[in-house]
């Protein structure tokens, strides 16, 4: 079989293009532009790494951009007040907390302490209860990301068997809420899943937030089935996704490559939920 390799990249740079013209057209028009505020909480190397490309992406775009770093030893309290200061200034439309936070700050409080209305990331509770119920929320962006690659690539899903492997609030419930909106049939699975290969050979579409380099190999996956890897591991001084993508190659229909397959979505979704922010309050 010849597959599909989805090309991350290459969409991701397309809607990072179309949304750098509607920033450019929203200052012409309003003289303003979309700000985000990122605030990162010590000085864990990945975190800072991620932060500085998010940067890089929402500038490229036209917006402004903050870093709040604030040392790993800040109170909840010293959190709470900088995320309150930032969900009142007007110059500011999405705010995010670069996970993991140090583990004397209770993320769930600092997450619930973000303005639903700037929430880009989509994981303040009023915006997860809205994926859920089928109304108009932030939605968090890598499964976002992920249901755009779908679309660009004309992958439909009604009426699809999807499974999803992983259960975090990050990626694996969110992409499975917006599959079972999208009209597939949707399994989740998790570590402790009986007869895990049996249930994904099921799957027309797989969907994999993992964290466990390669683990995905052909006894996971059905003959033509769509491959979608949001992990990301470092493997012999390499990163990697989740399957074993050269050795799916020939079995699938479609597959995201790591790198260049979800990640740089995840990003472009990003600063996309920022202007969707954005608009929402100049409309208002
Ligand atoms: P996470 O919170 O650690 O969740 C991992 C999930 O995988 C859990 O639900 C866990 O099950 C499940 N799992 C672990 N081992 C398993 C096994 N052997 N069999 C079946 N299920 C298993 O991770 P996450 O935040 O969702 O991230 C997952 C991956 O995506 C990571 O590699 C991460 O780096 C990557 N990621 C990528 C992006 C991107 O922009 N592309 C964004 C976010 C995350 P339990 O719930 O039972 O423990």
């Amino acid at each position: 079989m010849n597959a599909v390799i989805i090309d991350g990249q290459a969409i991701a740079l397309k809607v990072r293009g179309e949304i750098t013209k509607l920033v450019s057209e929203a200052k012409a028009r309003y003289g303003e532009v979309p700000g985000i505020a990122v605030v990162l909480v010590g000085d864990d190397v990945a975190s800072q790494i991620y932060v500085a490309s998010k940067e890089k992406v929402a500038v490229s775009a036209g917006m402004r951009s903050v870093i709040l770093r604030l040392p790993a030893s800040v109170s909840e309290k010293e959190l709470l007040t900088v995320i309150e200061k930032l969900n009142y200034d007007t110059k500011i439309h999405g705010i995010l907390i670069q996970l993991p936070l140090p583990e004397h700050i209770n993320a769930a409080v600092i997450l619930s302490a973000v303005s639903p209305l700037k929430d880009v990331d989509g994981f303040h509770p009023q915006n997860v209860g809205k994926l859920y119920t089928g109304e108009k929320s932030f939605v968090p962006c890598t499964p976002l990301g992920i249901m755009k690659l779908l679309k660009e690539y004309g992958i439909n899903l009604v009426g699809k068997r999807a499974v999803v492997i992983g259960r975090s609030n990050i990626v694996g419930k969110p992409m499975s809420a917006l599959l079972l909106t999208a009209d597939a049939t949707v399994t989740i699975c998790h570590s402790k899943t009986k007869d895990l290969p049996d249930v994904c050979r099921e799957a027309d579409i797989l969907v994999v937030a993992i964290g466990k380099a390669r683990m995905i190999t052909k006894d996971y996956v059905r003959d033509g089935a769509v491959v979608i890897d949001a992990g990301i591991n470092r493997l012999n001084g390499r990163i990697c996704g989740d399957a074993d993508f050269e050795n799916l190659l020939d079995a699938v229909s479609a597959i995201t490559p790591v790198p260049k397959g979800v990640g740089p979505m995840t990003i472009a979704m990003l600063i996309s939920n920022t202007l969707q922010s954005f608009m929402e309050n100049i409309k208002s």
